[in-house]
């Protein structure tokens, strides 16, 4: 059987495979109501949060777009910052609807620099949100949120996180580093199939929602409050990822978060290690900022990566990611997050060590 080693979607637990295949029900009847309520409680847990969670169905990017029509208006003077392609969409989906985005990009492979930050809010006072990626998926850096998040918050602005690849998986408390709107999505770290996301949303993102008149219909939040009171959502859900989601979250609970959190540490370290052992460099070279959810390895030594990937599909039957944006070509990354364990990530070394030479790579 395929190995999938992605950063989305993630491979499937077979406890979840079953209960995703199960018959449908009306999302408006009480069995539903029950199933809604529990993973919403339970999704609250991984979020660390006492916030408001909604639950869209949507790609990760229907996440950020909620994150951006819900709470700014037209010319309203946003923060992005952005350290790869997601920060970089983020951004985009800002100045679609109008906001007047001051961009503050880092080279891919580095992280957001705290003091940058506080310099841009300094000279801007009129800043009304910042925008910035938890875990930025296409280079596999991890921003230091718990440095960022209270320069933001003591500015007084509205922090919006895209955690769509960390939550669940890296440590995100949203309550404790008082983050406004967190986004995280199904498909990463979450161990079910793409489709749904989940934001957090706090008191003073909904004072921001009154007064916000970016145009929204299908991902205005308002309406998911509202009839989260019934325990329900305004559209037809994904029930069959709900269902699954019960199942995953079930198991997820029994782990422990912060075992989650150990688990995904020493995946990633072994990943790491294993990597540097074959001779290989690593995208990131700082192991502060290295993520834990995917590793971006560069195309040296003759590696011709786009080679590799293929040649660890067709032949090893381990599906790796390319480079995104700016990367492709240059690198490959290997996912590591949900259900994965230390054995699948040497299992994945093992098999690079066979597969390199083939693709040109020489030590
Ligand atoms: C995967 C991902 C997204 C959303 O991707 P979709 O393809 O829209 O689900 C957003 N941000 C980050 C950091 C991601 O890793």
């Amino acid at each position: 059987m395929e190995q999938l080693r992605i950063p989305g979607p993630t491979p499937l637990p077979p406890e979840v495979m079953q209960a995703i295949s199960r018959q449908m029900i009306n999302h408006r009847g009480p069995e539903f109501h029950k199933i809604f309520q529990d993973i919403t409680e339970k999704i609250k847990v991984f979020f660390q949060t006492k916030n408001d969670l909604l639950i869209l169905t949507c790609a990760g990017t229907g996440g950020l777009e909620a994150a951006i029509v819900n709470f700014f208006s037209p010319g309203d003077k946003i923060l992005g910052v952005s350290i790869g392609v997601f920060g970089d969409r983020f951004i985009s989906i800002a100045k679609t609807y109008g906001a007047n985005v001051i961009p503050l990009k880092f080279e891919m492979g580095q992280a957001a620099n705290p003091e940058a930050v506080k310099k841009v809010l300094q000279d801007n006072p009129d800043v009304k949100g910042v925008i910035i990626t938890h875990n930025e998926t296409s280079t596999s850096v991890t921003n230091d949120l718990k440095t960022i998040a209270p320069i933001v918050k003591d500015a007084g602005k509205l922090l919006v996180v895209d955690g769509v690849s960390s939550i669940g998986s890296i440590d995100l408390p949203v309550d404790e580093l008082k983050i406004d709107v967190a986004i995280s999505g199904s498909q990463k770290g979450w161990m079910v199939p793409p489709g749904m996301v989940m934001l957090s949303v706090s008191q003073e993102a909904w004072q921001a929602y009154a007064n916000a008149k970016m145009p929204r219909f299908y991902l205005d939040l308002g309406k998911a409050k509202d009839k989260l009171a019934k325990w329900e959502n305004p559209w037809t859900p994904a029930v069959s990822i709900i269902f699954g989601f019960q199942v995953a979250l079930d198991m997820m609970l029994k782990e422990g978060i912060q075992n989650i959190f150990a688990r995904h540490a020493l995946i990633a370290k072994t990943a790491r290690e294993g990597l540097k052992e074959l001779g290989l460099t690593l995208l990131v070279k700082d192991e502060k900022i290295a993520s834990n959810t995917v590793t971006g390895v560069m195309g040296t030594n003759g590696l011709d990566t786009k080679k590799l990937t293929q040649i660890m599909r067709d032949q090893y039957k381990i599906v790796l990611a390319g480079g995104q944006g700016a990367l492709e070509g240059k690198i490959f990354r290997i996912g590591h997050l949900g259900y994965v364990s230390v054995e699948d990530i040497t299992d994945v070394i093992a098999n690079l060590k066979l597969a390199l030479p083939q693709a040109g790579f020489t030590r």
